[in-house]
């Protein structure tokens, strides 16, 4: 038997989006397969130019996001030593997500829904860190960008790093049905999900 109720682990979804900068350079294909071979099943998926009102209410549904990332971007000057070129907080975030705005809706973007156990953290972990810098080698920001804050802000522009992936489990929620209308998102089986989520494996035997 399958574990099929809704409410079994193998149900968790999360939101990730290939970036304009991911769909400018044709890596659309190879982000898809990183997620998708993995074990990770596709429930959710389309390419939209998105408005800026759509951007802004994604980044900002988290109340505390402005501050939290305000705070982050701080701290992040000071590890390195360095002297942060914004000391408000909240002037810091709303630079950030101005760039955002404008790099989010600089082109086609692939939002998608995908659907597994564990799948808000798998996601994450196969993405990479925000900072591309310090993205580790075989994830998909490691592998296939090189940008930094310290390059990005120096330019005033948002950071590339060629993909969004939900942080949390609530996130993910808020997420979807920020990008997604129920319909859009598809239930179904793999085949593979026998091999990965049957209590019993029958095995391939005659
Ligand atoms: P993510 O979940 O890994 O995308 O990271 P966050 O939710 O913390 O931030 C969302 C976006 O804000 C990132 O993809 C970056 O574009 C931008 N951002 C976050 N932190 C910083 C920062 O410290 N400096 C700058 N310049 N941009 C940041
Ligand atoms: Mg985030």
């Amino acid at each position: 038997m399958r574990q099929s109720h809704p409410s079994h682990p193998s149900h968790e979804r999360t939101l990730a989006i290939i970036k304009p900068d991911g769909i400018e350079r044709s890596l659309i294909g190879e982000i898809i397969q990183r997620y998708e071979r993995i074990g990770l099943k596709l429930v959710g998926v389309k390419m939209l130019v998105p408005t800026a009102d759509l951007i802004e209410k994604h980044y900002t549904m988290d109340s505390e996001w402005l501050l939290k990332t305000g705070l982050k971007a701080i701290k992040g000057y000071e590890d390195k030593g360095l002297k942060p070129p914004i000391s408000d907080p909240m002037k810091v975030s709303e630079k950030v997500l101005k760039n955002l705005v404008k790099y989010m809706t600089s082109g086609p973007v692939v939002a998608m829904v995908w659907q597994g156990a564990h799948a808000v953290q798998i996601v994450r972990k196969l993405t990479g860190s925000t900072e591309p810098l310090m993205s580790d080698v075989g994830t998909i920001r490691g592998d296939y960008v090189l940008d930094s804050y310290q390059m990005s802000d120096h330019d005033n522009r948002a950071v590339r790093n060629l993909v969004h992936a939900s942080g949390s489990i609530k996130e993910a929620k808020d997420e979807i049905s920020h990008w997604f209308k129920p319909e859009e998102v598809i239930d179904y089986n793999l085949y593979e999900e026998h091999i990965m989520y049957d209590v019993n494996m029958k095995g391939i035997l005659e």
